[in-house]
């Protein structure tokens, strides 16, 4: 009995498992113009060679071959593809969580116990608290100055680090690096750099083309930009550490979803209009706040009188300054930050940001004490879209 026969033969219970198979629709129906979701975990090949050849990725055709989801599927690969085209790297590789890709593109960069790791003092807590966590225990040195600073090349060559980890936009100083030095000095004394560069996204600011290596992104954030998914990548300038990057995503099993490369595809799409939006919200927003009487200081890049204004516009797309702003009400007392908070109307308590809506918080803000005095407390309109960038709502608002 041929395959067909056999086919025919099915009962109903054979049917309703494989029927799918036998009635599969090709791309000679049409090619859909929005890639479909492939949720197969695993991947037929037509014989055994075939197989044993797709368990290397790639078929000898040069065609790319999937086996198993984790170690690759249709909707990862586009959406690295796109990533690291965007971001002008070799390749990317996608991971559940932002989180996910720092903690593989610290891995990726060589920490490992007797290295050494400078990070901004000003990172994103939870990079900070994984390093504490997870890296300094076993034995990696860690430490933490200001980067944003003139004299960083100085400060590199003196620590002579494995590996430096720093962010584009600071938050929520909204302060900037220099990506050129940092990668300079870095290459004179042999360290691998990182950046995150969620705040900034290939829209603003492409990092490998100025010297870096890894470019991280939380895309829960900007990229996916709509709330609902939950995403990372690590995008790379060498082949080489994408080679590592994939063995710590397949190994450690924090890929994306194949439902979730799909969402945040669908975000990068919007993504140029988003940051548009985002970029002329936040600066009209800061220069209001800057003239009102209410309003002791305003941390936004886009404004002429803060400190890197000069090197956001050298680094950063032209006129563009990002979503990302705070500021401090005089007196900086918890109630008056408080009272304010809970007027806004569309600027929302919640802790994410960034995305499409407007959303706000204020915090006591610990690491700025010895900066803004004891029971200080910093409103952040915060990262961005928040609180008054106003997400992509109407200006009117
Ligand atoms: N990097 C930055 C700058 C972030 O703000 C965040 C989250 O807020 C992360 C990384 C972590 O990303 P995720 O929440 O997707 O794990």
């Amino acid at each position: 009995m041929n395959l067909k026969d056999q086919e025919e033969a099915w009962t109903l219970d054979t049917l309703l498992v494989h029927g799918s198979q036998k009635h599969a629709i090709t791309q000679n129906s049409g090619t859909p113009t929005v890639q479909p979701i492939y949720p197969s975990t695993t991947y037929l090949h037509s014989d055994i060679e075939t197989l044993d050849q797709a368990f290397s990725g790639q078929l000898p055709s040069g065609e790319k071959a999937y086996v198993y989801a984790r170690q690759g599927n249709p909707n990862a690969q586009t959406l690295e593809n796109v990533l690291a085209e965007a971001e002008h790297g070799v390749d990317a590789v996608v991971f559940g969580s932002g989180m996910a890709a720092i903690h593989a593109a610290l891995l990726t960069a060589g920490l490992a116990p007797g290295t050494k790791i400078l990070v901004a003092q000003d990172l994103y807590g939870p990079t900070i608290g994984m390093l504490r966590t997870l890296f300094v225990p076993i034995g990696i040195e860690m430490v933490l100055r200001d980067l944003c600073c003139p004299n960083v090349g100085e400060i590199i060559r003196d620590e002579q680090p494995d590996v430096i980890y720093v962010e584009t936009l600071s938050n929520p100083l909204a302060k900037l690096i220099d990506l050129d030095a940092i990668s300079a000095a870095a290459q004179e004394v042999g360290a691998v750099t990182i950046v995150d560069s969620t705040f900034t996204t290939p829209y603003l600011v492409r990092p490998i083309e100025h010297g870096f290596d890894l470019v991280v992104h939380s895309m829960t954030k900007y990229m996916g930009g709509h709330g609902d998914t939950t995403g990372g990548v690590v995008i790379c300038a060498k082949n080489a550490y994408i080679q590592q990057a994939r063995t710590y995503a397949t190994m450690l099993g924090a890929m994306l979803s194949p439902f979730d490369c799909y969402l945040v595809m669908r975000g990068l799409k919007t993504l140029a209009l988003r940051m548009e939006r985002h970029c002329s919200n936040a600066l009209e927003v800061a220069r209001f706040l800057q003239s009102h009487p209410a309003v002791e200081r305003v941390h936004y890049p886009g404004l002429p009188d803060h400190p890197h204004h000069s090197l956001a516009s050298r680094l950063f797309r032209q006129e563009k300054f990002g979503g990302l702003l705070a500021f401090e009400l005089k007196g900086q007392s918890r109630e008056a930050a408080s009272r304010f908070m809970n007027r806004l109307q569309l600027c929302l308590p919640w802790h994410y940001r960034w995305l499409y809506p407007s959303l706000g918080r204020h915090r006591k803000c610990r690491r700025h004490y010895k900066r803004f005095g004891a029971g200080a407390y910093l409103l952040i309109a915060p990262k961005v879209t928040a609180a008054f960038a106003r997400g992509c709502v109407d200006e009117a608002f």
